[in-house]
Formats: C-alpha cells, structure tokens, sequence
C-alpha cells in the first residue's frame, strides 16, 4: 500500500513561516530496532508514512530534512539525547511547532516530567500499546493542525474553571494551566461525569482504554499531578477528591457554585 504523500498546507494553527508539511508522515527516533519497527506497523497501519531515525543527531537532521508532522522520540539515544533533541526543536524556528511524543522507560517519572518541560506534547512509557501510541500521535496531530472549526468551541465553565474542549485549553481564575493529554482526558472525564464515585479501574477503562498496559498506581500518579495543577491546595483537595475505599470522585461543591 502507497503511503498518502499529498503535502497539505500548514493550518493556520501553525503560522505561515514554518511552510507546508507532509501531514501523513511521522519521524521516530529510537535506537532499539525492534521497537522502531512496531512504532513503524502501528503507524502504518493507521495511514501514516514513517521516516526512521536510529540516533539524535541523525534525527535532529530529518526532523529539519523531512518536515515531518509529528515526532516520536525515545530519551535514551546515542550520539545525541532525547531531551536534547527535543529541546533543540522547540528552540529552532523551522521546527519548533512539531508536536512531539517522548517515549520513556516504565518507572522514570522524571524523564516524563523533564519531558513535559522540555515541550514535549505527550509521551507513552514503554512497554507501550502500539495502539495506544498511535492514538497519541493522532491526538497531538489533530490539537496542532485542525483548523478551528465554525461552529462555537465545547467549553465547560463553572466558577473560576474554564476548559475547552476543541482547543484543550484550561484555565482556572483565568490563568492558563498545562496539562499533559492524559491529565487533561482524565479532567474532561471527571468534569463530564461530576458528583459521581469512580473506582481507579473504572477511571482505566474509561479514560484509559481496556487494551494499555497500565497499573491501577498510574491513575493515582495522574491524580496527583492534575490536583497539584488544579487545586487550590493539592494536599487538600476540593475538586477531585477521595473517597475512601472506593475512588475518586470530581466534586463541584469544590468550585464554589
Ligand atoms: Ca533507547
């Protein structure tokens, strides 16, 4: 099957500078060809055309060569980093609008943390669904290319939290708060779903999905960093709170209205 290779127009998300890029094509940085090479079916296999990259610096120079739509970077690489690279293409002008989806080690919460900081879009720990992943890349794809639409954003404000749905953009007493994609799924979950108790299982299945390989211990991971992000006392939380012995449950008594 030949792969899609129209280039498109950067939306106007993306501003005219950084020229057209393949919409359909994909950088992967990693070293460990086993792992390359699943990234590269899964990929595929949703359409995509994958450009592989075996170390940093030879992904630094395709990631400029190639234009590609997104990037998926593993962190531990030869010759050149992970986080150097990405800090690299956020600091250069003709890539610094890639969405990027870092690909960590299980267990290495402060590589996803200095990821994240580093502008990373999103990462995936290894081992990884293939699915998952390419779920990933087409959700940073979409947040840095679709065009907004006519129709009036999704938004839902109640007190002094706004969040929008089409733009996935948060804000709380007006400022702007960043959340990773899954920080920010696990809030659209709850504010969807409020004054309702749900079992960290559940909250996998739903805002997960059944077929990743996650331990219930990540939904509390990700709890945290959403209550450090969006309460006013993570230790003292108002909004998602706990309910002992069953789950969490997203409270909005806690906003005030
Ligand atoms: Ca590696």
């Amino acid at each position: 099957m030949k792969p899609e290779r129209t280039p498109t127009e950067a939306a106007s998300a993306t501003g005219s500078e950084r020229g057209p890029v393949e919409r359909r094509k994909i950088l992967v940085v990693e070293d460990e060809p086993d792992i390359l090479e699943l990234v590269r079916v899964a990929l595929e296999a949703e359409g995509f055309a994958v450009v592989g990259a075996g170390d940093g610096e030879l992904g630094w120079a395709l990631a400029r060569r190639e234009r590609p739509a997104a990037i998926v970077l593993d962190l531990m690489l030869p010759k050149l980093g992970g986080l150097e690279l990405c800090k690299r293409i956020r600091g250069a002008r003709e890539t610094e609008r890639i969405p990027v989806v870092v690909l960590t080690a299980r267990g290495t919460e402060t590589d996803k943390v200095v990821g994240l900081e580093m502008g990373a879009d999103d990462y995936v720990t290894k081992p990884f669904s293939p699915r998952e992943l390419a779920a990933r890349v087409k959700a940073v794809l979409r947040r840095a290319y679709e065009a907004p639409a006519d129709r009036p954003h999704e938004v839902y404000e109640k007190g002094p939290l706004r969040i929008d749905f089409d733009s996935w953009e948060t804000r709380l007493d007006g400022r702007r708060i960043e959340l990773s994609l899954r920080e920010f799924e696990l809030l659209k979950f709850f504010v969807t779903h409020p004054n309702r108790v749900f079992e960290r299982g559940q909250l996998l299945d739903l805002v997960w999905g059944r077929d990743t390989f996650v331990e219930p211990r990540t939904v509390d991971v990700h709890i945290r960093r959403l209550r450090q992000r969006i309460e006013r006392d993570g230790s003292m939380p108002e909004l998602i709170v706990t309910v002992r012995g069953v789950g969490y449950m997203f409270d909005e008594r806690g906003l005030g209205v």
